[in-house]
């Protein structure tokens, strides 16, 4: 590991001032995906800048409208038992309470959890230049697959790695993201990229943004729920995963939310799925039509067929549960 500053920021500014004074340098929150890179040289940054001691980052506010506010430096275990995520938000507090094992989930942060970079393993080791390192290909294409996306025909096929990106996407969370020219705010949707527009890159934040609030809609009548299918039943990624939110009145679903996650290179929101569902009843035959549905446009690779019919059957699965 390369030798580097470590400064400790107790103000949203300051933290952007000693970003700017050394270019370059990136944000600390948990410092699990971050000392990943460290060590493998796959980031040599010349200062690291803390971020947890700034107030209000890592606290959960409910406000009387019932939106919920969490700050990113929450660890995935508090977002995981919160009383009021889990409440109204179950499907956010499956999603951080299932990622990696216990004793991860209490130092990995959410806002940490978000912004990880994708664990392909050509990407994660220095000596494959593929795509993500500047280089002009994808070694997965013709290499060890059986992990990688099975949906779109990127360049890359590095799957999304992020547990609680399923749950904020499927809720229509949004993100506060502040820099040295003011604050902006982006729908969760839209934080992640495909690697088509820039294939080093998985997200839409700027190297000087710091991310300082995740905003959950009130939900009332919203049901949501997340599932996933791992090899090991912890310190390991989903092979598949999902997450659902749906609104059903008399019976019927009116509205509904379906991402599909560790299938693609952004946490995936299947239209398809959630055309065959709304405005109908969601019993054995819906739910089985939409996982149908949702299969539509996979390309796997040579050895990550198995990933589709994991996945559907997952989604029928968990539409069933919530009917
Ligand atoms: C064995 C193992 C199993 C795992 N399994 C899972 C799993 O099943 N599901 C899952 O989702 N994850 C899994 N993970 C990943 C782990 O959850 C993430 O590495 C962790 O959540 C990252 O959070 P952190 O707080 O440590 O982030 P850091 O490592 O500190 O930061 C990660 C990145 O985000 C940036 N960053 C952090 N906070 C901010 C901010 N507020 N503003 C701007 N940028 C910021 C950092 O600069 C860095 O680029 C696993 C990890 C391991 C080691």
């Amino acid at each position: 590991m390369n030798r580097f500053e470590f400064a400790r920021a107790t103000s949203v500014a300051e933290a952007l001032s000693l970003v700017a004074e050394k270019p370059g340098s990136v944000w600390k929150a948990g410092g699990i995906d971050l000392l990943d890179h460290l060590k493998e040289h796959l980031i040599e940054p010349p200062r690291l800048v803390d971020l947890k001691s700034i107030p209000r980052m890592n606290t959960i506010d409910v406000d009387p409208g019932g939106n919920l506010r969490i700050g990113p430096l929450v660890t995935m275990a508090q977002v995981a038992a919160h009383p009021g995520v889990r409440s109204t938000y179950a499907g956010l507090a499956h999603a951080c309470g299932e990622a990696a094992s216990p004793q991860i989930r209490n130092v990995a942060t959410i806002g940490g959890n978000l912004l990880q970079r994708p664990r392909c393993w050509y990407y994660r080791l220095a000596s494959y230049r593929c795509l993500k390192k500047g280089g002009d290909i994808c070694f997965a294409v013709g290499g060890e697959n059986r992990y990688h996306a099975i949906f779109g025909d990127e360049a890359c096929h590095a799957p999304h790695p992020s547990n609680a990106a399923m749950g904020l996407t499927a809720l229509g969370a949004s993100l506060v993201l502040q820099s040295s020219r003011g604050t902006r705010t982006l729908p969760a949707d839209q934080l992640f990229t495909i690697p088509g527009k820039d294939p080093r890159r998985e997200n839409a934040t700027d190297p000087d943004e710091i991310l300082t609030a995740i905003q959950v809609p009130a939900a009332p009548g919203m049901r949501s729920i997340y599932a996933s299918v791992k090899e090991k039943a912890a310190f390991d990624w989903p092979l598949v995963s999902t997450a659902v939110a749906l609104r059903v009145d008399g019976g019927i679903v009116r509205e509904a939310r379906i991402m599909l996650g560790a299938v693609a290179t952004v946490p995936l929101r299947s239209a398809a799925a959630e055309r065959t569902i709304i405005g109908r009843r969601l019993d054995n035959a819906t739910s089985e039509a939409a996982a149908n549905a949702a299969m539509a446009g996979t390309q796997p690779l040579s050895d990550n067929g198995y990933k589709v019919e994991l996945l559907r059957i997952l989604l029928r699965r968990t539409l069933r549960s919530l009917a």
